[in-house]
């Protein structure tokens, strides 16, 4: 058997494996990690595919949202990112091993499983699919001219862009999403109009109450959006349908936020489990077992009802205890020994200081700051890799540390400095930044690529390697 080499934070490198999984957990929204969680400390020694660019990002939707006020046990709310980091850092803990990566195919026609991710099969005896579900879009005639340049499927992600500031912006929805980002948005625009089909909120109480006693904040109820229209540059207005009189009106706004549900993520098991009709798996009643003996489901991808991060984190401890117990039955679990009892305590994140004349490094792999950039861009002689962030945007979460790897690797070949667009506002604006994350890579005081959203690492590496 190859032994499986984990780094100190546990993803596993580029090996070959040839032995047969306990259990895959295939995505890492709080399902994924919660069942990663019950089953590393069971010793099933869980390998789990987090997911990358197919399906949303790896930690799932709570990486787009802003503050999680109903999670039980933290009374003042939390980061959906933090919150995530946390289940991320407690799955590792215990002795999960992560590949960062899409799993690109999943075969439940034969046993031992087999799924494909990062270009290499994995056996599995058991399987938990907890792959969660994707943000829906409007598909407006405009949508992909206007994509970026005034929508956006993430108000949490791109509300701090310049392009928005102080301008009208709307939010079509009106669920919990819906209402939260309409409330963010009241940060950066003048007002934000709630686009919502109907005559009623379909959000929490809370939630809603606070939207509707927001004078920031104009629903337009019985509304759809029909057509964005604007410049070459940017979107400057969409057109809304009445849903009673058919009557159609424009609505000046600077952008277009899209919380209008999710579609469940069965692409790769699709003919081979039985979903209903809007493709979400069933199970069991109550239970997590699929169609097919073995295979397990956890989260919004089996769920049309609940979705929330609280009954997703349940039904993955009920998933990992079912796939546990089915393993023992069979006598096909192979447990392993944890190297410690008790596991090292995970401690606190660092965060990069803003670089200024006192404590700029001008070889440090990483800084932060206009200063740094400013320092870095005219008197390095080293490729530079720019990524603008801003607080709250998950993505930017996702990608720092894959950034942070590949300059790593690279062994100060590359530097790589970041920006927060709400501190540095002009800088935003001079690189023409619409939306959060956005990568630039820059060489001898050039342009030479930029990249939007999450990427792999492997693109940003061949890019600098290109250069060297
Ligand atoms: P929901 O499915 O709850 O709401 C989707 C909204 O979009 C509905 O109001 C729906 O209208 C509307 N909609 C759907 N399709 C269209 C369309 N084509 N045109 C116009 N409007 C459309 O999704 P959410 O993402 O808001 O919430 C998902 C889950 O996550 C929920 O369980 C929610 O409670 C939870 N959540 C919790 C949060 C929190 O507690 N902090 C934050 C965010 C989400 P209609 O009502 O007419 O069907």
């Amino acid at each position: 058997m190859t032994e499986l080499s984990a780094t100190p934070e546990g993803v596993l490198s580029n090996v070959e494996v040839d032995t047969v999984e306990n259990l895959v957990i295939v995505g890492s929204g709080p399902a994924g990690y919660t069942a990663a969680i019950y089953a590393a400390r069971a010793n099933l020694s869980p390998l789990l595919i987090t997911g990358f660019q197919d399906g949303g990002i790896p930690g799932g939707q709570l990486m787009t949202t802003t503050h999680v006020e109903n999670f039980p046990g933290f009374p003042d709310g939390i980061l959906g990112p933090e919150l995530m980091d946390r289940c991320k850092a407690q799955a590792l803990r215990w002795g999960t091993r992560l590949v960062e990566a899409d799993a690109e195919a999943i075969d439940l026609s034969q046993r031992p499983f087999r799924i494909t991710a990062e270009g290499r099969n994995i056996e599995s005896q058991a399987v938990i699919l907890a792959t969660g579900a994707s943000a829906n879009r409007l598909h407006l005639p405009s949508e992909e001219r206007f994509w970026s340049r005034g929508i956006s499927a993430c108000a949490i992600c791109d509300g701090a862009t310049p392009q928005f500031r102080n301008e009208e912006l709307a939010v079509v929805g009106g669920g919990d999403s819906a209402c939260e980002e309409a409330g963010y948005l009241t940060k950066y625009g003048s007002h934000v109009h709630l686009i919502v089909r109907g005559d009623k909120l379909r959000a929490s109480a809370a939630m809603a109450d606070r939207v509707l006693a927001n004078p920031s904040i104009t629903v337009q109820w019985n509304s759809q959006v029909v057509e964005a229209s604007g410049s070459d540059t940017w979107m400057s207005g969409i057109t809304l349908r009445d849903t009673s009189s058919g009557a159609s009106r424009d609505l000046p706004v600077r952008g277009l936020f899209y919380a209008i549900g999710h579609t469940p993520n069965t692409r790769l098991v699709c003919g081979q489990l039985e979903v209903d009709a809007k493709g979400y798996l069933i199970t069991r009643p109550g239970r997590p077992e699929t169609s097919l003996e073995g295979v397990y489901a956890a989260g919004d991808v089996a769920d049309a009802e609940w979705r929330q991060g609280i009954t997703a984190a349940g039904s993955g401890c009920q998933a990992a205890l079912a796939a546990e117990r089915w393993l023992s039955h069979h006598g096909l679990a192979v447990t392993v020994q944890r190297e410690a009892v008790e596991p090292g305590a995970v401690g606190e994140q660092r965060r990069t200081a803003v670089s200024d004349e006192a404590n700029f490094d001008p070889d440090a792999l990483w800084q932060k700051g206009g200063y740094a950039l400013r320092k870095l861009y005219h008197d390095s002689k080293r490729p530079l890799l720019v990524v603008y962030t801003s607080p709250s945007c998950g993505p930017c979460h996702v990608l720092k540390p894959q950034l942070k790897r590949v300059l790593e690797e690279l062994g100060g070949r590359a530097q790589g400095v970041e920006i927060d667009i709400e501190a540095d506002q002009d800088i935003a604006v001079q690189a023409g930044v619409s939306g959060t994350p956005t990568v630039q890579l820059f060489f001898r005081k050039e342009l030479q690529q930029q990249w939007k959203g999450v990427k792999q690492r492997s693109e940003f590496r061949q890019a600098i390697d290109a250069l060297l």
